[in-house]
């Protein structure tokens, strides 16, 4: 706190981020990065950036990175933008679509930076209820809200929503926009994408920082209609007119590139997902059903929390949330198999 501070800072509670320890090496499974990392096709792309050019300012619109994805995509160029991780461009949306006079609403548990943005931008919020098993039942979202944001998967709990599902939110609600933020899609998620034909309410959200292991590069993108598309342009320039430094522009371009890593890698990522949930359930342990790089899981009797610390002790970091609902959860981002064979041997150790 400081006299100097703006009015709303006093009151403003940030987001925290999962812990980036710097004490000694943990097997870390607790901020859902990829354990692989990124090809060498992206750190020479990165590198080759690397030189007297770094004197220029990148290009504002970040036109290659956008045909680029746009191709991959079968969409235009029109319809993507780019933002210094998704966070960014999450924000960047909130403050062009939904700083209006209705709330906007989204699930009770799910990622933790949606209220955070809301009280920054002064934007009204309420939430639904995910249902006891942690799933969207869509007849529970509220009618004639300000806007809908659903992480599909979502975070913390992995849990998918069709796409007929979120077809039907779409249809249900063409006045508002709806932001499908699919940070975890590419670990057996089906996507939205192929619904922006259908609806220019629809904004997709995704980020280069999980299933393309570059979460240091910061790069997000937002897939919709041209005309979605300009209106968070038109913040992005009111704020930065340039979030991707030439370096990120470069390595994000090669990632779409090189399908073959992406492939291997979010392949070994659900085989070590599906064989650690065995190895849980094997354990005692009720394990939410997911689709992302991450799983949710409860035992029967030992607290979630306890868990959580005698586990670091042991040298494996997982996520625990003190939250309603899920405060006796562990999160635990899904590793290598090496990785995961750790954290069961160790959680053995503990649970006995
Ligand atoms: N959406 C969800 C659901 C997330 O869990 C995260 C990662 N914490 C993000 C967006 C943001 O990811 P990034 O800013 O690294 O793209």
């Amino acid at each position: 706190m400081s006299k100097y501070w703006s009015d709303y800072l006093q009151d403003l509670t940030p987001y925290v981020a999962g812990e980036q320890p710097q004490d000694k090496s943990y097997v870390k499974l607790n901020t859902n990065e990829s354990p692989y990392p990124p090809s060498d096709a992206v750190l020479d792309a990165i590198r080759e950036q690397v030189s007297d050019r770094l004197r220029l300012y990148p290009d504002p619109e970040a036109t290659l990175l956008r045909q680029e994805i746009a191709g991959y995509y079968s969409l235009q160029k029109d319809n993507v933008f780019v933002g210094n991780g998704s966070d960014e461009v999450i924000g960047f949306a909130l403050l062009a679509f939904f700083r209006n006079s209705k709330a906007i609403v989204f699930p009770d548990i799910t990622y933790s930076f949606y209220p955070v943005y809301c009280r920054l931008f002064d934007i009204d919020y309420k939430t639904f209820p995910l249902t006891d098993t942690f799933e969207i039942d869509i007849k529970s979202i509220p009618a004639r809200s300000g806007g809908i944001i659903i992480a599909n998967p979502n975070a913390p709990t992995g849990a998918c929503l069709d796409v007929d599902k979120i077809d039907t939110v779409l249809k249900n609600n063409p006045d508002i926009v709806v932001l499908i933020d699919e940070a975890y899609i590419d670990f057996g998620g089906e996507s939205c994408i192929p619904l922006l034909k259908k609806y220019p309410n629809l904004l997709v959200v995704q980020t280069l920082s999980k299933s393309r292991s570059l979460a240091g590069l910061r790069v997000g993108i937002a897939l919709a209609n041209d005309k979605l598309i300009e209106g968070i342009k038109r913040v992005k320039n009111s704020f930065n007119a340039y979030p991707l430094d030439s370096l990120a522009l470069a390595g994000a371009g090669a990632a779409f590139r090189d399908k073959a890593t992406f492939e291997r890698n979010r392949k070994l990522i659900i085989e070590a997902r599906e064989w650690t949930v065995a190895a849980l359930v094997q354990m005692s342990f009720y394990v939410v059903p997911s689709r992302a790089n991450f799983l949710m899981a409860r035992h029967k009797s030992m607290p979630a929390k306890s868990l959580y610390l005698l586990l670091k002790e042991n040298g494996v970091l997982v996520r625990y949330f003190d939250i309603p609902r899920i405060d006796n959860f562990l999160r635990v981002t899904v590793g290598t198999m090496d990785e995961m064979q750790t954290f069961i041997k160790t959680l053995k150790k503990i649970v006995g």
